[in-house]
């Protein structure tokens, strides 16, 4: 059962709680998705009812930021604590780099992903980085077929909100990947 802030459920997960259920998702047949709302999500979907279906339909939706925090408490609905995106992203990828799933980055300028993969690979050791590829493409079907070809397990959809939620929800069962995640400029911070 997902809490209610205004609108846009959320899992009333601690972080290690999402990150065992992000990795379970990530291990199961078929696609699947999470989202990481932060309070600009969540006043953007007010307004934007499409994007507030694709947040509501996600398959782990977490509270990426305090406010978002605040708002449960204010609503008396209150939440474990926050799950910020990148938190939960390292979380995955310290248990990636046992499982052996493959991953994907896509998302933010030219040669900022192959950067974060380089940091990524050398600050996880045994982590399996299978492609990366920047945001700012044109065409979005030679890129499903470079994720679908380099046999990603999880996707790091890192294109801004609301575009990586349509991005992977569009997309993402075409990939082949069992768990996308939409992670905002994540790319650029594993990349600084
Ligand atoms: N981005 C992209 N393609 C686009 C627009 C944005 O890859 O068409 C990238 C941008 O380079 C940045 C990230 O998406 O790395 C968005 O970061 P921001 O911090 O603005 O997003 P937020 O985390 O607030 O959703």
């Amino acid at each position: 059962m997902k809490t209610d802030i205004l609108g846009v459920g959320i899992d009333d997960l601690t972080l290690a709680e999402a990150v065992a259920a992000g990795t379970a998702l990530s291990e199961s047949e078929g696609f699947h998705y999470a989202v990481t709302p932060n309070p600009e999500f969540i006043l953007a979907a007010k307004k934007d009812e499409a994007f507030r279906r694709i947040l509501n339909a996600a398959d782990l939706a977490l509270a990426d930021g305090v406010g978002v925090v605040y708002a449960a408490k204010i609503l008396g609905r209150p939440l474990k604590g926050r799950v910020p995106g990148i938190d939960f992203a390292q979380g995955l990828l310290s248990r990636m780099a046992h499982t052996g799933a493959s991953l994907f980055l896509l998302g933010a300028k030219p040669g900022v992903a192959e950067q974060a993969a380089e940091n990524l690979r050398k600050a996880h050791p045994g982590l399996l980085i299978c492609g990366t590829h920047d945001g700012y493409f044109q065409e979005d079907a030679p890129v499903v077929e470079e994720i679908k070809a380099a046999k990603a397990d999880v996707l790091f959809t890192c294109l801004g909100a609301p575009k990586q939620e349509h991005w992977m929800v569009q997309y993402g069962p075409e990939t082949g990947v069992k768990l996308a995640v939409g992670l905002g400029g994540s790319l650029d911070v594993f990349a600084g």
